[in-house]
């Protein structure tokens, strides 16, 4: 694979994009994501929610006695607040779920349940569900998206080479990414071929082509 096309992928990667390598061509190589057919949001199949109440999981600890929210990547079980000085400290800090409303934080016997289980959000505790619903709109259907990205970065750009490449390599609906040096900067563009945008105006960042590539609507 030419260093070019592999230096883009890594760049998607970096920005979460998952993606594979074509085992048709190696000129090539494919992304996809799971969203929403809704409304394309990203769809997080391993997302849990709570059992109780359907509030997702923001990976917090909550102290079981002050209340004190903290992350739970890297975060001591033991509170700050309720012991600043080690003395006496005790792992106070569970999975449990945020929303105050919550029975598996008003009700005292629930409550107990829960902490005995480490928390709603304990994996394998049971308390808690894989969400199936969309986080922005809550439709239920979802769908893989997926592009085969090629990397068009002939300098200088010239339009009917670029059109000579797309004729001989690319089929509808391939996404083709633009990059050109411009006073000293990495300019890019974009095309999804057959939405009729043959005029690449290298104004975009990658950052942007993936928003509006990601947005792009298939169907
Ligand atoms: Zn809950
Ligand atoms: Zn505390
Ligand atoms: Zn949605």
């Amino acid at each position: 694979m030419q260093t070019n096309l592999r230096s883009l992928m890594f760049a998607l990667k970096a920005r979460d994009i998952e993606l594979y390598l074509s085992n048709e061509a190696d000129e090539h190589f494919v992304i996809t994501r799971l969203v929403c057919s809704k409304c394309n949001t990203d769809f997080y199949p391993d997302l849990l929610e709570c059992y109780f109440c359907g509030e997702i999981n923001y990976y917090l600890f909550t102290c079981t006695e002050c209340g004190d929210f903290s992350s739970i990547t890297g975060s001591s079980r033991v509170c700050r607040k309720c012991y600043p000085n080690k003395d006496g400290e005790k792992p106070t800090k569970k999975y449990l779920c945020t929303n105050a409303s919550c029975v598996s934080n008003t009700n005292s016997e629930i409550k107990k349940i829960v902490i005995s289980k480490d928390g709603v959000f304990k994996r394998g505790s049971g308390l808690n569900l894989s969400c199936t619903y969309c986080i922005n709109c809550g439709s239920p259907r979802h769908e893989y998206k997926s592009f085969r990205v090629f990397l068009y970065d002939k300098e200088p750009f010239d339009s009917s080479n670029y059109q000579i490449y797309k004729d001989e390599h690319c089929e509808v609906e391939d996404l083709i990414i633009l990059k050109k040096h411009e006073n000293n900067q990495i300019k890019y563009g974009y095309e999804i071929i057959g939405k009729g945008t043959d005029a690449p105006s290298f104004d975009k960042t990658l950052d942007k082509i993936v928003v509006e590539i990601l947005a792009y609507n298939q169907h």
